[in-house]
């Protein structure tokens, strides 16, 4: 059931979801906000408007939009008011979360949402609903940080940890930024796509020992979407002096850092949480500007649990994404 709209709501119909690795944290209560049942996960929203209240001035019926990591905050404080909303004390997750009325915010696993017109970005009509999903999320978890380096006259050197949903958009948005892209995975079974496909410049084995000590400082970032437990240190070792680490993979158990090696390089360690909804829309116009493409497997409902199976064993060339509207719900 949609909770009331206001009228700043709009009442979407759900056409894809993406899915993405912390929907399977959610899904088990891996994460620090605490899993309450029953749940309908999933973020990565793509819909048509087919409702609109009487103060949504940014939409029109029959529009195409995206709703991605947050739908919700107190839209007051210093950070709604300086597009970093996602960082907001009151920010409201798309599920497991409660909404201002009170009522459990629930996600897209459902053949209707509500949102306000603020936490929804219009989908330009260059880019497919399906192909647009992964972006809302996954995209500008890796956009957000990496743009700080756009524009940089430098030649960045990036590092990009994990060839997953994430990692995939990371080394595309980095390689779009123009930036030298290391690509550092668990196996070599991604080596020939990440380098053929992608267009990755270094593909580094973590495993390998000597690979890795050969591109010791040698970066100026690694975005590390890793979900499971991994010690940081040979990976910081990879950075240059000043380097900067950023955390957005979510592994349950802490990471293990040692201090020589922060102290000796004057690196950081430092963590990100989606995007703003302006870095959001940001990314869809970059995108559909230089005509990128996500890599995605189109799935019906039914094969959903099979999806997230297939995620936890690293078997997804990168990113699921449901086809719901053309799904059997009941
Ligand atoms: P994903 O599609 O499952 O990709 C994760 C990648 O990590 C895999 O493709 C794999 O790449 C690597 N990996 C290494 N060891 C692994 C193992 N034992 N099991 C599975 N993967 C392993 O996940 P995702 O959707 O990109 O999400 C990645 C992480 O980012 C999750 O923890 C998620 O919660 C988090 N996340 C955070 C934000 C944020 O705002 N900070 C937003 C979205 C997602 P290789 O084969 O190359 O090693
Ligand atoms: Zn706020």
């Amino acid at each position: 059931m949609n909770r009331d709209t206001s009228s700043e709501d709009m009442v979407l119909r759900v056409l894809y979801c993406g899915i993405d690795h912390t929907d399977l944290h959610q899904i088990r209560g891996e994460l620090i906000s605490n899993t309450k049942y029953p749940m309908i996960p999933v973020h990565e929203v793509v819909g048509e408007v087919i409702e609109l209240g009487s103060d949504v001035k940014k939409f029109s019926l029959g529009d195409i939009v995206g709703v991605g990591g947050i739908v919700g905050s107190c839209g007051e404080c210093s950070l709604c008011k300086s597009n970093l909303e996602q960082y907001c004390s009151q920010r409201i997750l798309p599920y497991n979360d409660i909404y201002k009325d009170g009522t459990p915010t629930q996600g897209g696993f459902s053949s209707n949402m509500v949102v306000h017109q603020r936490f929804a970005v219009k989908i330009p009509e260059k880019l497919a609903p399906e192909q647009a999903a992964p972006l809302l999320c996954a995209g500008v978890t890796a956009y957000s940080p990496l743009k700080q380096w756009m524009g940089s006259n430098k030649n960045v050197q990036g590092g990009i940890m994990g060839l997953g949903g994430v990692g995939h958009l990371g080394v595309k948005i980095a390689k779009a930024m123009g930036h030298h892209v290391t690509v550092i995975s668990s196996s070599n079974k991604k080596r020939k796509e990440a380098m053929e496909d992608l267009n990755a410049d270094v593909f580094l084995v973590s495993t390998d020992e000597d690979e890795m000590r050969k591109a010791a400082n040698s970066l100026d970032y690694i975005l590390d979407t890793v979900p499971v437990f991994h010690p940081l240190q040979s990976y910081l070792s990879l950075l240059k002096t000043q380097g900067k680490f950023i955390l957005v993979g979510a592994p349950q158990q802490p990471l293990e850092i040692q201090a020589g090696v922060m102290i000796a390089g004057n690196k950081t360690v430092t963590g990100s949480f989606i995007g703003s909804m302006k870095d959001v829309q940001e990314l869809l116009d970059f995108w559909a500007g230089k005509g990128m493409t996500t890599m995605i497997e189109v799935v019906k409902m039914s094969y959903v649990n099979k999806a997230f199976e297939r995620m936890e064993k690293n078997d997804v060339r990168y990113r699921f994404v449901l086809d719901v509207a053309g799904s059997n719900l009941e």
